[in-house]
């Protein structure tokens, strides 16, 4: 196998086991510059991408060569920007996905919008209204409930006096509760009112990216120039800069930059800054410096009313005693609830079968199926038994050997803090141990994290593959 086969049959393992964008964005133009003696040197693009590599994604790359070279044992990684070769994401399957102007072959952004780029094509009229928005988010078809109304309402005002309601405004929430959809929401009310202000909303992910991107390009100046002139910088999921030292302190500055001459900021995550981990100080008390409002999960009468008014939207209608069965049965969130819908209504029409109420229960049977099985438990079973290598049978045996003990921990740890599971209950999963034990291993990775930076990345690593990976 030549070093370049190599790396792509690793590239192909990595792929799947992180996120796309996290994929894209480290993964791009590396190569294995040199495989001897059991020492394999990648060569990356930039620095970021090596700190990164080494730091974060060390113990995936090492393991996928293991696989498939045993006599692999270590890794380096050297700055190499010219040599790599192309890596062909999977999303290049995707009809509405297109070549972006000057990207590498094969990255393949979605068709949304045109993105200026600070990347090495230089693009001549960089196009500033171009907001990244959707405009199927609205404030108007955004149901308002208990567990949402604080969050809308802080938003709605934001719309209606930029930069001097709440600045910034942070939102947060768990996955799937509409929070994409208000951040949206005020940029497309704004584009309404005042068409000529500067919008841009983007990921956190996307925005790290185009960092990269600039600094690889030495664009940087140009890069901050274009965000600064924005009057409203959306920025979504913010989580995900957590770590990202160099991101960070490039988003504080303009962060800083815009917050001083007033333009507005707004922010969203799936937790309060506090309970980001590692964000840098300086960026969380910026954060909280402006107005935090959460959105939690809607109660059983909200999910109707949702489903109620998305079915007006479809012009569809569903007996009563299905779309609460649908209501009490995808219960997570609101993406859930939508699948959930969208399901019995494509599979009715599909079959012409009425959906009634029997017929709903057929249709949802997996899903609910999945719910009861707490799919969770395994879910981390697997991450566990891939990451360290280690057999399940082993996470349950009595042994105290080191290579499955910290396996164990950092299990016990997980269904803890990612689940909530009583100790109790922990030790039995395990194994039948006393829940001591689990109480133990819990506290004892929750105080090593803080201090050894390869148990944080671990856990990082492992909650990125047990929420993120598709
Ligand atoms: P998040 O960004 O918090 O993960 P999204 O904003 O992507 O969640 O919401 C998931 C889906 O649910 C989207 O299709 C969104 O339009 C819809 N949704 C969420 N909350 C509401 C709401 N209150 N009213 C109408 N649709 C909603
Ligand atoms: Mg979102």
């Amino acid at each position: 196998m030549t070093n370049e086969e190599l790396w792509k049959a690793v590239l192909g393992q990595i792929e799947l086991t992180i996120s796309k964008a996290n994929f894209v964005t480290w993964f791009k133009s590396t190569s294995i510059n040199d495989n001897t003696d059991g020492v394999v040197t990648i060569g990356v693009p930039n620095g970021f991408a090596k700190e990164w590599l080494e730091n974060k994604y060390n113990h995936y790359i090492l393991k996928a060569l293991k696989e498939l070279d045993p006599q692999i044992r270590e890794i380096r990684c050297t700055l190499s920007p010219e040599k790599a070769i192309p890596i062909a994401t999977s999303s290049a399957k995707n009809i509405d996905a297109i070549k972006a102007p000057g990207a590498h072959p094969g990255f393949v952004r979605k068709k949304i919008i045109e993105q200026p780029s600070f990347g090495s094509t230089p693009h001549t009229t960089p196009v500033f209204h171009e907001t990244n928005l959707n405009s199927r988010y609205t404030f108007e078809n955004f149901i308002v409930a208990e567990n949402n109304e604080l969050a809308r309402a802080a938003c709605y005002a934001v719309s209606q006096n930029l930069g001097m309601a709440y600045n910034p405004l942070f939102i947060y929430g768990g996955v799937g509760l509409g929070k994409t959809h208000l951040l949206q929401s005020i940029g497309n009310e704004v584009i309404q009112n005042a068409p000529e202000k500067r919008i841009k909303y983007i990921t956190s992910e996307r925005f790290t990216t185009e960092l990269v991107d600039a600094i690889k390009n030495q664009k940087i100046d140009k890069f901050k120039e274009y965000y600064q002139q924005m009057d409203l910088l959306i920025i979504d999921d913010v989580q995900f800069l957590s770590g990202r030292e160099k991101t960070q302190n490039e988003f504080f500055h303009i962060f800083n930059a815009l917050y001083q001459i007033n333009k507005q900021i707004v922010i969203s995550s799936d937790r309060p800054p506090k309970a980001i981990p590692t964000l840098e100080d300086r960026l969380r008390s910026r954060f909280e410096g402006g107005m935090i409002t959460d959105i939690s999960r809607p109660t059983l009468e909200t999910r109707i009313a949702i489903l109620e008014s998305k079915l007006g939207e479809k012009g569809i209608t569903l007996d009563p005693a299905s779309v609460r069965f649908i209501a009490e049965n995808a219960s997570q969130n609101i993406r859930e609830l939508e699948g959930a819908l969208n399901r019995v209504v494509a599979y009715s029409e599909f079959h012409k079968i009425a959906p009634t109420l029997e017929n709903t229960q057929k249709i949802l049977a997996e899903l609910i199926e999945n719910n009861k099985k707490n799919l969770q438990t395994e879910d981390i079973f697997t991450a566990i038994c891939n990451f360290y290598t280690v057999a399940r049978e082993d996470l349950i045996k009595k042994g105290r050997k080191k290579e499955v003990s910290h396996p164990r921990q950092v299990m016990m740890y997980l269904l803890r803090q990612e689940l909530g599971m009583p100790f109790s209950t922990i030790g039995e999963l395990l194994g039948g141990r006393d829940h001591t034990t689990a109480l133990h291993a819990f506290e004892k990775i929750d105080t090593k994290k803080d201090t050894d930076t390869r148990l944080k990345e671990e856990l990082e690593t492992l909650k990125e593959t047990l929420y993120y990976a598709s």
